[in-house]
């Protein structure tokens, strides 16, 4: 199965990425990890990324497209891949189709008030890349689920989820029309719990398998 995740900032889309990664056993890919990721290191791409990341834009697309298929001609993409946080505009949607087109996108639709809510407390675990609301987990540092480093991220603060949320909303957003047009687009809600909105998400894979 090669699938899409398309939502927005904090719809929730990197959490049901890792659950449908490991049930289905398939590579999970998510750009903005990818990027943090070479930030950390200080690679080239991390470099060229940062400044780019921390105003909440896009990265080049002529970057964003080379990560992408090279990662995707790796081994373990044979048996199929979730991609979590690209396309995130038309350009880089049509670039995947030529290089190798979806199966199936999910759409978590989810509203900007609780976008809003849920980013503003999340914290990321270093480790294993999970996703936390601080309503549950309190101030802690600690991941809860394998006791790695909890932060939260430098793009995660005011200014710049705003203008991640309207990037999304100009650039992103019009990809479900794309994809529904082509008749792959399946819509979920986002705003139900996380066990709720999985159990949607397997619906619709279940199906399609
Ligand atoms: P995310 O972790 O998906 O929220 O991504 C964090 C940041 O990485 C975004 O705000 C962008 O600056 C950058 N990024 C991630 N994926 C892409 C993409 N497909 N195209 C361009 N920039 C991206």
């Amino acid at each position: 199965m090669k699938l899409i995740m398309l939502g927005a900032p904090g719809s929730g889309k990197g959490t049901q990425a890792q659950r449908i990664a490991k049930d289905y056993k398939i590579a999970n890919i998510s750009t903005g990890d990818i990027f943090r990721d070479n930030i950390k290191r200080e690679t080239p791409i991390g470099q060229k990324a940062k400044s780019y990341i921390d105003r909440g834009e896009l990265v080049p697309d002529e970057v964003t497209c080379a990560i992408v298929t090279d990662r995707l001609s790796q081994e373990d993409c044979k048996g199929g891949y979730l991609l979590d946080g690209f396309p995130r505009n038309l350009r880089q949607a049509q670039k995947l189709e030529a290089f190798s087109a979806p199966d199936a996108v999910l759409y978590l639709e989810t509203e900007d008030s609780i976008l809003l809510e849920r980013i503003g407390g999340r914290r990321v675990c270093r480790k294993c890349m999970g996703s936390f609301h601080i309503s549950s987990i309190g101030d802690t540092t600690v991941c809860p689920v394998c006791g790695g480093e909890l932060y939260r991220r430098d793009d995660d603060n005011p200014a710049t989820l705003s203008a991640r949320l309207d990037v999304y909303h100009r650039e992103s957003a019009p990809l479900a029309g794309y994809y529904r047009e082509r008749g792959i687009l399946h819509t979920i809600k986002g705003n139900a719990t996380q066990d709720e909105v999985y159990a949607a998400i397997k619906r619709v894979l279940d199906k399609l398998q």
